[in-house]
């Protein structure tokens, strides 16, 4: 099934993301963890792709598992910065042979100490999306960012770049995770205002790890919510304490985005299944209305 006629849909959906297991025992397990997450109903589940190679090989296999064996759409996760278009090219036929239909087309971060781009890599997802264009009958989304793209010179230079990805075929765009609902709101607003209508599924990301996230916060350059901040500061360092304020916190966006018309919600689950579990049993009244 294709993710657009999903979002075309009047009614709460939530989806969840995975990444590819880096050991090989975790990898072993990735039947149980798909199983898992499946067991919820998402509306489909995405797996992400390593920009500098290492998982990627495991992104078409995951994929596959997530469509065929247990019957959820994926989307597979596809970015270009580390590959040349003919290893692109390839990895989309893979996904094609498996009956994949979805792809999230993405740049990737440019790798360190190379010279980029190379003649035969591109330089924008909007050059890898108008090649998955080209390559067959797919689904394809894009990532935007509510607070900017660290390497745009300014948001509305960034909202000009992605009517790019949306002039290659782009038909959706996932968002970066955001924890003030308002830079969500007024992301699509001027989204809507530079004439960008195609559905704009917010990302978020339950926080369970304190320290983790003041890390990722300070390298993104993101906003966190005084109210966040003061949730960190007080049981960053107690992971029980933190993983049960992380659910609550990201169970009330999701509250407030469902009761603001949002009818698409995406989890970043981080391969927590019972983190997953959690979110989808607070929110069991609210699914599918
Ligand atoms: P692009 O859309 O190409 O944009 C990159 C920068 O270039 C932006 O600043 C943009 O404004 C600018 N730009 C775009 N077009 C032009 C143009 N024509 N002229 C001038 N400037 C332009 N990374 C992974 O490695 N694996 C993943 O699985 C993964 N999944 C992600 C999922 C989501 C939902 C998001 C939000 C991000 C994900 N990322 C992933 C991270 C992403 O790859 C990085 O943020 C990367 O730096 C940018 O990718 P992009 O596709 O947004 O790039």
């Amino acid at each position: 099934m294709k993710i657009i006629d999903i979002l075309r849909e009047d009614r709460l959906h939530l989806s969840c993301e995975l990444f590819p297991p880096k050991q090989g025992a975790q990898l072993a397990n990735v039947d149980r963890l798909i199983g898992e997450i499946a067991a919820l109903g998402p509306s489909y589940i995405s797996v992400t792709y390593g920009a500098s190679g290492g998982t990627s090989a495991h992104t078409v296999h995951i994929a596959d598992l997530i469509q065929n064996r247990f019957g959820v759409p994926a989307l597979a996760h596809l970015t270009c910065a580390s590959s040349t278009h003919e290893q692109v090219q390839q990895v989309i036929g893979e996904l094609k042979a498996a009956g994949v239909e979805n792809i999230l087309a993405l740049r990737g971060d440019i790798p360190e100490d190379a010279d980029f781009p190379l003649p035969n890599q591109y330089r924008y997802a909007s050059e890898l999306t108008a090649q998955i264009r080209a390559s067959g009958d797919f689904c394809i989304g894009g990532a935007c960012y509510p607070e900017g793209h660290p390497e745009a010179e300014s948001m509305q230079a960034d909202i000009g770049h992605l009517r790019h990805k949306l002039d290659a075929g782009c038909d959706f765009l996932t968002t970066q995770m955001f924890f003030d609902n308002h830079l969500y709101y007024q992301f699509v607003y001027r989204l809507r205002n530079a004439g960008i209508r195609v559905p704009v599924v917010p990302g978020i990301m339950p926080v369970t790890n304190g320290k983790m996230i003041k890390r990722t916060m300070a390298l993104s350059g993101n906003m966190l919510p005084p109210k966040f901040r003061s949730i960190i500061e007080k049981y960053g360092d107690k992971p029980a304490a933190m993983e049960q304020a992380g659910i609550v916190y990201a169970t009330e966006q999701i509250v407030d985005l469902a009761a603001n018309g949002v009818n698409n919600i995406h989890i970043y689950t981080m391969n927590k299944p019972h983190v997953a579990r959690k979110i989808f049993e607070n929110l069991s009244e609210l699914i599918g209305t």
